[in-house]
């Protein structure tokens, strides 16, 4: 209940306007993005590199309304490959197709992709195409095979709540794309998505299998310790090497599990966003947790 009103609410202008110019809550927000410049993510993912994490960047930003803005937001995407080379950071970059116009036009968006993947490709890096809701699905899977078959510098995302998402990993994986796998953020009706959460944890940990038995590398993204513990259990049991596939955790969450898969010598990447256009992302962490909730209002009510 709680999930669906937040998740309602981070589509909603007039709160993000509220949260936005609200400097308390701003401070708050520095828990999960790392700044509003990509000269603090690159501060933020040298220090992961340097306590052995991996880094994807993300550059905040969703469904633009103009062919100039999504136009700006793939010079910015391509400028981050040359500041990750020169800064030599061990680090990919993550994005949204929604950002990149999707929805005004599909050949837009394609061809802005495009241009992104040549640049990763050119410098051995990597563009992940974030999962957005499933009114983008059948597009995103298309768009991203169409990719894969010129560069396998393009992977995607899969989210276990969709019904179709077993399928989706089989087709993904035939066509050789590197996924993530995930649980899914978005507020999904009852005819596309399981309602049940332990629906949702048991395709996790059958998609989760299917992974990684694919002879792919793959993204295990998740901060539940119990999908953690499947993870390790089934790669133990199939004797899988701890570098055939990675974990990856959100910036500013459960940095103690983090920690301890590192120490356990597992491959951790952490997603790092950033930018001004932090809202509803910032709503969808705060819909995964209430406890998130409790910390934002608290911290509201005791500086306000
Ligand atoms: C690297 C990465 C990339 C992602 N990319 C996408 C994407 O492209 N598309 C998409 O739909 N979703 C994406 N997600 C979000 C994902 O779908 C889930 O919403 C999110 O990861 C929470 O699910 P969970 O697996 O952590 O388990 P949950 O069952 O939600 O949580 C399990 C436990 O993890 C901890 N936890 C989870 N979330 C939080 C939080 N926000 N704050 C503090 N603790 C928390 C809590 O201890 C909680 O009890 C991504 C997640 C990660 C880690």
């Amino acid at each position: 209940m709680l999930r669906s009103i937040l998740l309602a609410l981070s589509q909603s202008p007039r709160t993000a306007r509220f949260v936005i110019h609200n400097n308390l809550s701003r401070r708050v927000v520095r828990r999960f993005v790392a700044g509003e410049h990509l000269d603090d993510a690159v501060a933020a993912v040298r220090a992961l590199n340097q306590a052995g994490r991996l880094a994807s960047l993300d550059c905040l930003g969703e469904s633009v309304a103009t062919e100039d803005e999504a136009r700006r937001a793939a010079a910015a995407y391509s400028g981050m490959f040359d500041r990750i080379a020169s800064e030599k950071l061990i680090c990919n970059v993550s994005l949204k197709l929604t950002q990149l116009g999707l929805d005004m036009s599909q050949p837009l968006c394609e061809e802005l992709l495009a241009g992104i993947v040549n640049r990763a490709a050119g410098q051995g890096n990597f563009v992940r195409i974030d999962m957005e809701s499933s009114a983008y699905t059948d597009r995103t899977i298309d768009i991203c095979k169409r990719l894969r078959a010129r560069t396998d510098s393009v992977g995607t995302v899969v989210q276990s709540y969709l019904f179709r998402t077993e399928q989706d990993a089989r087709g993904l994986i035939a066509a050789g794309c590197r996924l993530r796998l995930v649980k899914g953020a978005y507020k999904e009706p009852a005819t596309v998505a399981f309602p049940q959460k332990s629906d949702v944890d048991a395709n996790y940990v059958k998609v989760m299998k299917i992974l990684l038995t694919s002879g792919i590398y793959h993204g295990i993204a998740t901060h539940d310790p119990r999908m953690l513990d499947a993870t390790r259990q089934f790669a133990t049991e199939q004797g899988i090497r701890n570098e055939q596939f990675e974990f990856q955790m959100l910036y500013g969450i459960r940095t103690d599990l983090q920690e301890q898969l590192i120490r356990e010598g597992y491959r951790l990447r952490v997603y790092v966003p950033y930018g001004s256009d932090w809202f509803p992302y910032f709503m969808r962490r705060l819909a995964e947790r209430p406890a998130n909730l409790r910390f934002f209002l608290s911290n509201l009510f005791r500086r306000g």
